[in-house]
């Protein structure tokens, strides 16, 4: 995009940066990850062509990550890649979709150097092989702020087939993938607030903060089983409260029921007013969905054979059966817990 130079700050950001000018950057580090998909036409043109097998549809999701709210500036260039990646596939996966190709955006402030955004290439370039997607495209811009990487992701699904929100039914019992928690416990490390954890475990939750497992091969798995889907990224709780707000029901919970990675859990008996966090601190990219109680039989063959983890953690219920409330965590003894936040927001 053109550069509105009226502004001094980009102007004298211009003047200090020490990279090579735009094109020559996308040439040198991003048209190689485009080299496989005929219609990025090589970076070299306007726009992208894409086009969906047939009988299908392309999902389209896009999440940015900006430094400073998302990423630490000082994280390993790389990794910030690939959560910026992962974190868009994680949505992909959650509506039943194929991921195909994406579109990168990127904001860098003039004090960014060269072997950061060849860092941060590489990154893209290992996750473009675990996932076969393909970059087609983007924009290359300075900033006078942080630097903030925007990615557009699409992929396929069988037309009329992506999975909604909405959908869920009275009685439905309510799943969730892998472990929940690992990643807002991995902030708290990296913050300092959860000392006295072992090594081993913090390291754990510090990779699962920065390095997002998308749920990929299961969410197309899931078309035809799961009768609403979202990926965790709010906080458990909130994702939970988004399901029931668009499908006009109440869910309830059992703590116990909730999985914990063995971190988690040493990170808890150090400090059990952490479930807090465990439950309402996002960042998970987990899938979080609904299903007919007699789905259960096939989701546990599923996640043996594709390796993913799937819990049930609680049940759905319509918004008159329980307490008035739309979320109700119960502890182990049946009591409902009480929680002074659900999960994160912006504003
Ligand atoms: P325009 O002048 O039309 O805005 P640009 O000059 O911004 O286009 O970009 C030229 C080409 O390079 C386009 O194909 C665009 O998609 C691609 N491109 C620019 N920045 C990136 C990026 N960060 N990642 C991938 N492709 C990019
Ligand atoms: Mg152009």
């Amino acid at each position: 995009m053109h550069p509105a130079s009226l502004f001094p700050a980009i102007e004298a950001m211009k003047a200090t940066s020490n990279l090579p000018g735009e094109f020559e950057l996308i040439a040198r580090y991003f048209a190689p990850l485009a080299a496989k998909f005929p219609g990025a036409y090589g970076l070299l043109d306007d726009a992208a062509v894409i086009a969906p097998p047939p009988g299908h549809e392309l999902v389209a999701k896009t999440d940015a990550i900006v430094g400073g709210v998302h990423f630490f500036d000082d994280d390993p260039p790389d990794l910030i890649a690939r959560k910026a990646l992962r974190v868009n596939l994680s949505d992909l996966a959650a509506k039943g979709a194929v991921p195909r190709a994406y579109m990168l955006d990127i904001m860098l402030p003039g004090n960014v150097s060269e072997q950061w955004i060849a860092a941060f290439a590489r990154g893209l370039a290992q996750d473009q092989g675990e996932y076969r997607v393909h970059l087609i495209g983007g924009d290359t811009d300075s900033t006078p702020g942080p630097a903030a990487i925007a990615i557009v992701a699409f992929g396929d699904v069988a037309a009329g087939q992506m999975i909604r929100r909405c959908g869920a039914r009275a009685g439905d019992t309510v799943f969730v993938t892998g472990t929940i928690g690992d990643a807002a416990l991995g902030l708290e490390v990296l913050r300092g607030t959860l000392p006295n954890l072992d090594a081993n475990a913090a390291s754990a939750l510090v990779d699962r903060y920065r390095l997002p497992r998308p749920r990929v091969t299961l969410g197309p798995r899931l078309i035809g089983l799961a009768s609403a889907a979202l990926d965790v990224s709010d906080g458990l709780l909130a994702d939970l409260r988004h399901i029931c707000e668009v499908s006009d029901l109440a869910a309830v919970i059992e703590e116990c029921r909730v999985p914990l990675s063995r971190a988690a859990q040493a990170a808890l008996s150090i400090s059990p007013e952490r479930i807090a966090t465990v439950l309402a601190g996002g960042d998970d990219y987990e899938i979080l969905f609904t299903a007919a109680p007699t789905a259960a039989g096939e989701l546990t063959e599923l996640s043996r054979r594709l390796d993913v983890p799937i819990t049930a953690i609680g049940r759905m219920e319509s918004l008159s059966d329980g307490d008035g409330h739309q979320i109700r965590v119960l502890d182990e003894s049946g009591h409902p817990r009480a929680f002074a936040r659900s999960g994160w927001t912006h504003f």
